[in-house]
């Protein structure tokens, strides 16, 4: 070989490359083309230098651009011209301090390579529960602090054996600066505790948990953003137990079953769906149960569908083998974030389970599993958090760093870095204090690891939100109030890099409004910068304000008032007649003064109110409930439409009594509920429709976004999607960012850099 024809040249690789194999895949890669030079992991990414013939670089980096790990992504390649530096061999060199705007991988499930050595008698790992290599485990719930080293991550206590270390440190082998490498000999370990805490003696703690929850025991078992609490989904005393012990909450618990074919057994799993369930992040996947599926009743009562996902660490593997599903809920209480300390899940789930199932490997990240589904021709992620945090967001905007605080329920967070967003795993509803703690915990770990110090704070416009407060609080930093609604419109917008005008239908339950009354049924012409209110549902007192929405009874009952006033109470529906006197006098006295009512265009409420006057549901034990049960009992044949209108000139204020009076009208024709939860589901599509056709008519705009807690509602999804393409008009629903309030701090911190003063 001939030296003088040697060449140089300096790369900065930026994305998603490291803690994926990166490294070692460029090894590999330089061994393969004959190249001389090294590779280390920077604060901005990874540097490669490399010298050899010009072509040989050529190719290198051609199949560098090309061919990446699976697990990494390329942003951007900077290359450049280096001097020769005469060097012998390819190196690793280890990681340097420095400025840092890399970007981190997610959690992966465990691949297929390892699941082989997890299940051979002959491996060293045979059914080791913390198996892993370079292409799958954990990252973001270990990881401290970056550079992404074993230094920073909750592996750092477990000093690798001879064996690991030499995998560690070959650059042909799968774990080949496997950061979280482990083996029996030194990693980390499973135990089995009873109730007291006291250690199970047991040759074998996952065989043994396993022959627990067959004989209906409910066990807490410690996974990888968090604890689970599990029960054979087959044993419905087991699932009974655990849903009183919970808290009788009626919310829908999830599955997980150790295959495909398990799951075929129980629900219907279309070929799209079985790649999202199968797909690297292993969402949970709401599927549509079969009819005799044979899982305990008390799974996902009164719903149509499971959530089901497949296992995702090798922990999980072992365990579900020979169940056809296990219930695996969020170990937590009511509300509270799902528990992820070992003496903590002692403490706070004493009362709920039998045993636990615990391993000394530190979670640092709290993550929840991910909620996906997919509907109307497209993946849609309800609840982004494991497996998907903290992949970025790419927006069209850059600009300052901001920091997005989200709203009240369901929070997530959001910090930008140029043109990234990155959101938080979901944190929840932040009515508690461990909530609140997780909250400030999520923003302060997400600025450490990303390295962001944001100069704007994005919040939401309602005074007394936690996530406000804590905005205002952050000076001397300028804070940005973005309007709930325009929030919305903006996150769906931005996930699928549209700008505006568009003509937003903004539909939930609940968001401060700028006159102060709770908007959540409302048409905006809606761009980065602002909105027109251009339409909107009717107000409607909430008789008791927040009582309102854990009582769907007393929205019934106000939309029944508005629709035929006083003598509503002489109704001869189950909903008015089964009611005390007392309570009709003081309701109707509360709606004729406006007493303790304040006005709210909430399409959800109108759901709830639905749901009540049909006698679906008078109370309710979890926000969107008595909706989601009217949207379940719809029986789809039925396509006639109640009349409509809407009144005035913009802001159009949409009637609510004329679909109040087609309801009781069926009713009272003894139509069946099934029937008339479908017609009201057409009506509003048909409604929207066409006022958004009229809309697009005056505006000249042929975009329509949809965004709101409201479209988790599949068939209002999928019904009115089709009657504004019917019209002409563009639809845009959310995919990647949830439509719920887990997406509208990419809403606000869109709105933030539109308005920020520095372009
Ligand atoms: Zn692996
Ligand atoms: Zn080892
Ligand atoms: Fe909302």
């Amino acid at each position: 070989m001939s030296r003088n024809r040697q060449q140089a040249k300096a790369l900065a690789v930026h994305g998603i490359v490291q803690g994926v194999g990166f490294r070692p895949f460029v090894y590999g890669l330089a061994r393969r083309f004959g190249l001389r030079g090294e590779v280390s992991n920077t604060g901005d990414g990874v540097q490669i230098y490399v010298e050899g013939e010009g072509p040989d670089i050529a190719d290198f980096c051609q199949a560098l651009a090309e061919t990446p790990p699976p697990l990494a992504r390329i942003t951007r390649i900077r290359e450049r011209h280096a001097r020769v530096r005469g060097l012998d061999r390819f190196t690793i060199v280890p990681s340097q301090e420095g400025a840092v705007s890399t970007l981190i991988s997610p959690d992966v499930c465990v691949c297929q390579a390892c699941l082989a050595e997890l299940f051979d008698p002959k491996d060293r790992r045979y059914r080791y529960p913390f198996i892993n290599c370079t292409n799958c485990g954990p990252r973001y719930t270990i990881i401290e602090g970056i550079p992404y080293d074993r230094p920073k991550t909750s592996m750092k206590g477990f000093a690798m054996c001879p064996d690991c270390a030499a995998e560690y440190h070959d650059p042909g082998d799968r774990r080949f600066h496997a950061q979280p490498n482990a083996c029996p000999v030194c990693g980390p370990q499973v135990l089995l505790r009873d109730g007291q805490g006291e250690q199970v003696k047991c040759a074998d703690p996952i065989a043994r948990a396993g022959e627990l929850l067959r004989s209906g025991h409910i066990l807490a078992v410690k996974g990888l953003g968090g604890f689970h609490l599990a029960a054979d989904a087959k044993h419905p005393e087991a699932v009974a137990r655990l849903r009183q012990r919970k808290g009788r909450e009626e919310k829908p618990f999830a599955l997980m079953s150790p295959h495909m074919a398990a799951i075929r057994g129980y629900a219907r799993v279309s070929e799209p769906e079985r790649r999202l369930l199968d797909s690297p992040q292993r969402p949970i996947v709401l599927l549509e149960k079969k009819g005799a599926h044979g899982i305990a009743p008390q799974v996902a009562p009164n719903n149509r569908y499971f959530g089901v996902m497949l296992p995702y660490t090798p922990l999980h593997y072992l365990l579900i083998a020979g169940f056809v599903a296990l219930v695996m809920t969020s170990a937590n209480k009511s509300q509270e974030p799902i528990v992820i300390d070992n003496a903590d899940g002692f403490s706070r789930l004493a009362d709920i389970a039998d045993f636990f199932l615990i391993h000394n490997r530190d979670i640092h990240q709290r993550c929840d599993d991910s909620i996906a589904r997919h509907l109307a021709g497209a993946n849609r992620i309800l609840r982004r958090s494991r497996g998907y945090v903290p992949a970025p967001i790419f927006l069209k905007q850059d600009g300052p760093s901001v920091l997005a605080c989200g709203g009240m329920l369901k929070n997530t967070v959001c910090l930008t870095r140029k043109d990234q967003a990155f959101l938080s795993q979901h944190i929840g509803d932040l009515d508690n204090y461990p909530a609140y703690q997780g909250f400030e915990g999520a923003i302060a770990h997400l600025k450490r690891i990303l390295q962001i110090e944001p100069m704007i704070i994005a919040h939401d416009l309602h005074p007394d939100y936690p996530s406000t407060r804590y905005a205002l609080n952050q000076d001397p930093l300028p804070c940005i109030g973005v309007q709930h609604h325009h929030a919305h419109i903006l996150s769906c917008m931005a996930e699928h890099g549209i700008d505006g005008p568009v003509i937003g239908l903004a539909f939930d339950g609940t968001g401060y409004g700028t006159d102060g009354a709770i908007w959540g049924g409302e048409v905006l012409i809606a761009e980065e910068t602002g909105f027109e209110r251009k339409a909107h549902l009717r107000y409607t007192p909430m008789p008791g304000g927040e009582a309102a929405i854990q009582g769907p009874w007393r929205m019934g009952m106000s939309y029944l008032y508005q629709g035929f006033g006083a003598d509503f109470v002489n109704m001869d529906i189950k909903l008015v007649k089964g009611r005390s006197e007392q309570e009709k006098t003081v309701l109707l006295k509360m709606l004729e003064k406006g007493l303790n009512t304040p006005l709210t265009s909430s399409l959800g409420r109108l759901f709830d109110g639905v749901a009540a006057i049909l006698g679906i549901r008078e109370t309710v034990s979890f926000e969107g409930q008595a909706a989601m049960e009217l949207e379940m009992r719809a029986d789809l044949s039925q396509s006639e439409i109640y009349p409509y209108s809407w009144s005035g000139h913009a802001p159009y204020i949409i009637e609510t009594t004329p679909l109040i009076q087609g309801v009781v009208r069926d009713m009272q024709n003894r139509l069946s509920v099934a029937a008339i939860s479908s017609r009201f589901h057409h009506s509003l599509s048909a409604l929207f429709a066409d006022l958004c056709a009229r809309i697009a008519g005056e505006t000249g705009l042929n975009r329509v976004v949809l965004s709101g807690g409201v479209f988790q509602n599949a068939l209002l999804l999928t019904c009115l999607s089709q009657a504004l393409t019917a019209r002409g008009l563009r639809v845009f629903g959310h995919c990647q960012i949830p439509c719920n309030d887990g997406g509208i701090c990419l809403g606000q911190a869109v709105a933030a850099l539109a308005r920020s003063p520095h372009p």
